[in-house]
């Protein structure tokens, strides 16, 4: 297996260009995994870790831009006020460990469903900046995921950075596992509002072959939520959001769940994170909480 370890960024897209079948290697944690146990051997290797600009981040134009190799551990420490949904989800990735090495360059490149970095990024409309030698694009999370393990990412690209906006209001994100920690989720469900806009965006996750978002059940909330006088949604309208979430998710039966628990799950996750960010303060000026 040859292994390649580029120092730099245009160096690492000339040997993605040369060996579109070489795989990146970020943190690892998935990489090894499938290595160890055998399930891939792929013919070349190319390490990323000792590029620079990967494991940066900063504000461009009001956006984040989060390098690709920015890792559980820092985006909590650095980023946990400005993306609070994302730093929740990332509090339940694996152990400390894990979070160390672990990045969203690497969750978005294996592109698993229960993925824990997708939900929160599709509630809050996140970008994937991807390149290659030919040049860059930009492509929507929503539109990223093609399957189970597929993404929209060509050969010869690698994943650059994401770009998301600090958070304008309350964001949540919920799990269920079989256990506490160190779980791969059976199900989750992310809610990000923002009250000035007056919108919620959602994200599902390990309930479909791909993350998903919960289209209709965002356009019903948005109608329902009294964004200016605060008033409690009812508990009709909390249900109903729950069965809107719940319809949107494309289960199967598997060794972690029935379709039938994680569409329940599901239900029970949203009217819950509706009820937290809601309790957070929803109507609340986004100052103080941007980048
Ligand atoms: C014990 C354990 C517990 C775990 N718990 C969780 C959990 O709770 N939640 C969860 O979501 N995940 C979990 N994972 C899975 C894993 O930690 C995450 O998916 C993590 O985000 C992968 O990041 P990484 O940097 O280690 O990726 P790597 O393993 O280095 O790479 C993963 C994939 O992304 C590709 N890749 C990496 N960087 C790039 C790039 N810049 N451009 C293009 N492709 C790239 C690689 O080629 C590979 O296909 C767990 C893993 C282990 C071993």
């Amino acid at each position: 297996m040859e292994f390649q370890q580029p120092a730099t960024w245009s160096e690492a897209l000339e040997i993605k260009a040369a060996h579109p079948e070489a795989m990146p290697i970020a943190g690892g944690t998935d990489v090894m995994v499938e290595m160890n146990l055998d399930h891939h051997r792929p013919a070349g290797i190319i390490d990323l870790t000792r590029i620079r600009e990967l494991t940066e981040w900063g504000v461009d134009g009001g956006t984040l831009r989060i390098g690709a190799g920015v890792t559980y551990t820092r985006l909590i420490d650095e980023l946990g006020d400005r993306l609070p949904g994302l730093a929740i989800a990332s509090r339940t990735v694996g152990s400390p460990q894990i979070r160390n090495r672990g990045t969203v360059g690497g969750n978005l490149g294996t592109s698993s469903p229960a993925g824990d970095a997708h939900p929160p990024l599709l509630a809050s409309d996140a970008i994937v900046e991807l390149e290659s030698r030919s040049g860059k694009r930009r492509v929507p999370v929503r539109e990223f995921f093609s399957g189970p393990k597929r993404n929209a990412m060509q050969k010869d690209e690698l994943i650059a950075a994401f770009h998301v906006e600090p958070a304008r209001g309350p964001q949540q994100f919920s799990k269920v596992g079989t256990r506490n920690a160190m779980v791969i989720a059976v199900c989750s469900f992310a809610l990000a509002l923002d009250p000035e806009r007056r919108r919620a965006g959602t994200g599902i996750g390990s309930a479909g072959p791909t993350p998903l978002r919960a289209v209709e059940a965002e356009e019903f909330i948005q109608g329902e939520l009294d964004w200016e006088g605060r008033r409690r949604p009812s508990d009709a309208a909390m249900q109903r959001f729950g069965e809107l979430v719940a319809a949107a998710a494309k289960p199967i039966d598997d060794v972690r769940g029935t379709a039938a628990y994680r569409r329940h799950a599901l239900a029970v996750m949203a009217r819950r994170c509706l009820a937290w960010t809601w309790n957070e303060g929803a109507s609340l000026p986004p100052s103080g909480r941007g980048a």
